[in-house]
């Protein structure tokens, strides 16, 4: 399929250089297809160059704060100690860079010709880049997303996750507006490097979408921490000063701050695609609307990744441009799953989930039986720090599948992976219960726990 259409420049054109525009390209270009991909900023994308990395490194910088603290209790003597924000960031560009000019190399090894520029459709085989206008069998959409500010008055001097990357120093009070998963995570990041956080969300509960006991855990062990999260609030207005930052709440509460930052979500990136030249099929917000095979409505035009709003995170458009590669140019066909995909948030303490939340699987209509579990880790039973661990496992009582699990405590994202696989394979919790557990470890809890939660309301009723 698709090879060898020669009236075209290329048999594939990827728009975006990010993590499924890269992935599909390259998987392509091995298929023996002539790929060419264009990037106007640069190539890696939202992951590798403003999202899941150097905020992985940021989470990393910041939680040191702590580990000095409980290292005195293990018998360390730790001298006197202090975050240079320009000596990170320095190190931490040298590691984009690095990763950056990988990217680069990935494509050029596999064949795949990269043009620096945005990538505009002209017509459904046509897309102009630079000046230049570069002809295809096929097209893939690949622009991923971008962070929105919310309008309020003022919101040119807040911040979104892309210039928080690029700060020359350290803001020292911030206000971080929003409750989903860059909100608590830089609240996190921002609270354990010294700054004073205020965290400012409309809802009764940050991370809406999570299981109950997660979003209600992760709130009260982040204000222990110092952060200080606002529900049911908002910002209004901000006004710029020479000290500072003036920021007026919808309550009329007036705050001062040095950077406002906005985590109100992300939007798909179409603009400067024209896609009404072509007419591809849009949803309201502006994602590309597609089927089970990323194609959308125009028959060569196909879409992975954020830009289509589906499950936006980077495995599962790296995924998508995998099934989209093999499926139209490999011979193979693939359909990714989008069903039961684990995914962490990196607040401190860390969050990973992977299947339905309790609220989710009590709205199937089925009985739904809850086990749980809530701790000190072990290292902080030495350290003395008051920070619990939740463990939760979500079961349909009927037939004895599990149906979610849930952590909020240190590593949870590693835990809940390998868990994950036994989940998407549809496990019982006899399964979990028949697997011997590693000890002393906070996962084997997930193995051992027999007691089925009632709540107190029931216990009562019972
Ligand atoms: P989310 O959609 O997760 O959260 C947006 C937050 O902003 C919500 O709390 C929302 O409130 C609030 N909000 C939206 N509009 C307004 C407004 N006008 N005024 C005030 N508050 C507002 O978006 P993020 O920006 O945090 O992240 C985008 C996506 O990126 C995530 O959904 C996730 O898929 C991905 N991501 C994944 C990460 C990971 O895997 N660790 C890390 C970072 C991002 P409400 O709840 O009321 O709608």
């Amino acid at each position: 399929m698709g090879k060898g259409m020669n009236k075209y420049d290329f048999d594939l054109f990827v728009i975006g250089a990010g993590s499924g525009g890269v992935r599909a390209a390259r998987v392509a270009a091995n298929h023996g297809a002539r790929v060419a991909i264009c990037e106007d900023s640069r190539v890696g994308g939202t992951c590798v160059i403003r999202g899941c990395i150097p905020k992985k490194f940021m989470v990393y910088a910041s939680h040191f704060a702590e580990n000095f603290e409980d290292a005195a209790d293990y018998g360390w003597t730790v001298g006197p100690r202090s975050f240079s924000w320009t000596k990170f960031m320095a190190a931490k560009d040298k590691e984009i860079d690095r990763l950056n000019k990988i990217y680069i190399r990935l494509l050029d090894n596999a064949g795949v010709e990269l043009v620096v520029g945005t990538g505009r459709f002209v017509d459904a085989h046509t897309v102009e880049v630079a000046g230049r206008q570069i002809t295809a069998d096929k097209i893939l959409i690949a622009t991923g997303g971008w962070p929105v500010k919310p309008v309020s008055s003022g919101s040119e001097h807040a911040i979104t996750s892309n210039e928080l990357f690029e700060l020359p120093a350290q803001p020292r009070r911030v206000i971080v507006v929003g409750g989903g998963y860059i909100a608590v995570e830089f609240a996190g990041i921002l609270n354990g490097l010294g700054s004073d956080v205020i965290q400012i969300y409309r809802g009764a509960q940050i991370l809406r979408g999570f299981d109950g006991d997660v979003r209600a855990t992760l709130a009260q062990e982040m204000r222990k921490k110092g952060v200080d999260i606002r529900v049911e609030s908002n910002i209004k207005h901000i006004e710029k000063l020479p000290s500072g930052l003036i920021v007026t709440c919808e309550d009329g509460e007036i705050i001062e701050a040095d950077c406002v930052l906005c985590a109100t979500g992300r939007a798909p990136k179409t603009e400067s695609l024209n896609l009404a030249a072509v007419g591809v099929a849009q949803r309201e917000n502006g994602a590309v609307i597609v089927d089970k095979y990323s194609q959308t409505n125009i028959d060569n035009i196909y879409a992975v990744g954020d830009v289509t709003d589906r499950v936006n995170l980077t495995p599962v458009a790296l995924n998508e441009g995998l099934c989209f590669a093999d499926t139209v140019f490999g011979g193979r066909e693939r359909i990714m799953s989008h069903e039961t995909i684990a995914s962490a948030v990196f607040s401190q303490p860390s969050v990973a989930t992977v299947g339905l939340s309790e609220e989710a699987a009590r709205l199937q209509g089925g009985k739904v039986d809850i086990y749980k579990s809530t701790f000190r880790p072990l290292l902080h039973t030495l350290s003395g720090r008051d920070e619990k661990t939740l463990m939760k496992i979500v079961v349909d009582a009927t037939t004895d599948r599990v149906l979610g699990v849930h952590m909020v405590g240190p590593e949870a994202a590693e835990i809940i992976q390998g868990l994950a696989v036994a989940v998407k394979m549809g496990a019982t919790k006899a399964d979990f219960d028949a697997t011997v557990g590693i000890h002393p470890t906070a996962a084997e809890e997930f193995v051992t726990m027999r007691e089925r939660y009632v709540a107190p309301e029931a216990q009562a009723a019972e």
